[in-house]
């Protein structure tokens, strides 16, 4: 180095001598990705912010509109390859129209069933009552989205069309209303976004019962609300045991109602990468 720089450099050292000083903690450590000396949470298993806890894994978020990167499409508005018809309680090929991007019922032509089953779920569906309506109450855009075949969210068209409460759409069929009506109007898509938690039961015996979270339009009808038991029509059946897992059915009534859009993410728990 040159003489008279290094006067310089020394002269700056002596005027601003945190020059000479290593940067502190905050410019030269990382920031801490967790810790190891924090409270236990209930359980002992994990430390606040535990630096072993697992992160959750990453989907990719969905443009709006479309399922999540980790969720099985049901319905992409092509075709019925997920999907078997439920006619006479047997399973064959399944007879609902696909045009224009939705599936609509047909009648007698059986209720539609997946062809894979699930337990715990998350449910999006887009649905459209007939433009035109023709009848009223239970006759009106009636279908319905039914989990395990056997615990219904109603489809129907509640736009102006009187009917018992537990049965209006939204409603858990047969026993619990939504807590509100956001219907749109006849021949308008809405949309459905469902959790469902599934029953369990062990030596023929319920142990859990089932519990639905649903939003119709966006907008909030049921906050984990429990089931009573399965759907049937004016009457409050008991739970029957089934399978962990069943498949999930979409009901013909006999009115054109439409489908798109159908997308459901199996339902794992925390710390499960
Ligand atoms: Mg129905």
């Amino acid at each position: 180095m040159p003489r008279n720089v290094m006067r310089i450099t020394l002269a700056a050292l002596l005027l601003f001598p945190a020059l000479a000083l290593p940067q502190d903690d905050k410019a030269t450590k990382p920031p801490a990705i967790g810790y190891d000396d924090t409270p236990f949470l209930p359980g002992g298993k994990w430390r606040v912010h535990d630096i072993n806890r697992p992160r959750p894994r990453v989907i990719t978020a969905p443009p709006e509109n479309r399922p999540p990167s980790d969720a099985i499409v049901l319905f992409d508005g092509k075709d019925l390859s997920q999907w078997l018809s439920s006619r006479d309680s047997k399973t064959g090929p399944p007879g609902w129209k696909v045009e224009n991007g939705y599936m609509e019922v047909v009648r007698d032509t059986g209720h539609l069933v997946t062809r894979q089953k699930f337990g715990d779920v998350q449910l999006h569906i887009e649905w459209a009552a007939p433009a035109v309506p023709h009848s009223s109450s239970q006759e009106r855009g009636n279908s319905g989205v039914i989990f395990m075949e056997h615990y219904e969210i109603q489809v129907l068209d509640s736009f102006q069309n009187i009917t018992y409460a537990d049965g209006q759409a939204g409603a858990i069929y047969n026993h619990i209303p939504p807590l509100v009506n956001v219907s749109r109007r006849p021949g308008e898509w809405q949309s459905y976004d469902i959790v469902f938690e599934a029953p369990s039961f062990q030596g023929g015996k319920l142990v859990r019962p089932a519990f639905f979270t649903v939003f119709h339009n966006g907008v909030l009808l049921h906050n984990r609300q429990r089931v009573l038991g399965p759907m049937k029509h004016k009457e409050l059946p008991p739970y029957t045991p089934h399978a962990a897992e069943e498949r999930f059915m979409l009901q013909n009534h006999g009115d054109p109602v439409r489908f798109r859009n159908i997308w459901i993410r199996r339902l794992t728990g925390y710390d499960q990468p």
